[in-house]
């Protein structure tokens, strides 16, 4: 009798549960040629400098322009990806992006550019990123490690899965810079930012909200992450007022629609000779 009623049960639901569950199979499924079709793009977002206000790194955030839904956000298809292992081939895709951008940059405009890329959990355990593929990558392409940063999130810190820990390592004894994305958000102590040798940490645009407490709360994560030997970026940077107070706070960098939203590397590689320009100019003034 309780299998039948969890028969019944199951039937019950099944027509709403069978949905969802068809609407991430066909995304699933259209994702496995959506590489191979070419559809995914790869937006960059300047990142500033705030005491000199210059464009000195850019964050590789990728879109999928799908044939039928068009220009797809991440949120709308990286769960989907992080589920199947597809992130493992899509990501892979997005470091080899960023690593002929910020050469690009590199040799046309700045040669300590730097582009960060993104990284889930599921990249870096078994059967994840292969480091040493992404090494090689780098040695082909000429390119010194510490221009990739790669953005891990508090879970990744807390994770203690030996390829999680050994990944992590391994890119930051090959030179890759690592960034701690999203700090304020996770369940991380502040014991754990000593766990891997941090090279900057990115402040969650939460820190940046209009209430009392937090510019209080941007000065102590700064002047912490600091006395580590960490570089801050803030996040989510939408007005003056809050770049104003970043800079009193000893941010170093700043992110956010108030500087550029996410451009092409083409608009990037724009951005950064209207400045070569305006210092040529500048220069030949003198
Ligand atoms: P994230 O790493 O925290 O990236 C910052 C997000 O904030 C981006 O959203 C960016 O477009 C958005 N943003 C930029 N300026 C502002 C602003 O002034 N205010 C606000 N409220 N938001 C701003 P996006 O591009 O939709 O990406 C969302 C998330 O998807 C990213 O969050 C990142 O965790 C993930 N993601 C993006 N690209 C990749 C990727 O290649 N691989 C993986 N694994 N995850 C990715
Ligand atoms: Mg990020
Ligand atoms: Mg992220
Ligand atoms: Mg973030």
């Amino acid at each position: 009798a309780a299998k039948q009623q969890g028969r019944n049960r199951f039937n019950y639901f099944a027509p709403f549960m069978q949905e969802a569950t068809r609407a991430r199979m066909t995304l699933a499924n259209e994702m496995r040629d959506a590489l191979m079709h070419n559809q995914f793009r790869v937006l960059y977002q300047p990142v500033i400098e705030l005491s000199t206000g210059n464009v000195v790194k850019a964050e590789a955030l990728v879109r999928w322009q799908h044939p039928a839904r068009g220009l797809l956000c991440p949120s709308e298809f990286i769960p989907v990806a992080e589920h199947t292992g597809a992130i493992v081939g899509i990501g892979d895709w997005v470091f080899r992006q960023a690593v002929q951008t910020v050469k690009r940059m590199q040799l046309l405009h700045d040669k300590n550019f730097q582009v960060s890329v993104n990284g889930s959990i599921c990249q870096f355990r078994e059967r994840g990123v292969n480091v040493a593929e992404w090494l090689d990558y780098l040695g082909e392409q000429r390119l010194a490690p510490k221009s990739i940063i790669v953005e891990v999130t508090e879970s990744m810190l807390l994770d203690t899965d030996h390829a999680v820990v050994h990944k992590l390592q391994a890119l930051h004894e090959a030179g890759i810079a690592l960034s701690l994305d999203d700090f304020g958000t996770g369940y991380c102590s502040v014991a754990f930012l000593k766990r891997y040798a941090l090279n900057f940490l990115k402040i969650d645009p939460s820190f940046l909200m209009e209430n009392e407490a937090g510019p209080a709360l941007c000065e102590a994560v700064i002047a912490l992450a600091h006395k580590l030997g960490i570089r801050v970026i803030a996040e989510g940077v939408e007005n003056q007022r809050q770049q104003v107070q970043l800079l009193a706070a000893g941010c170093d960098f700043g992110q956010g629609y108030v500087f550029s939203a996410p451009i092409t590397s083409d608009e990037l590689d724009e951005m950064l000779s209207a400045v070569d320009k305006s210092i040529n100019i500048h220069r030949t003034a003198c």
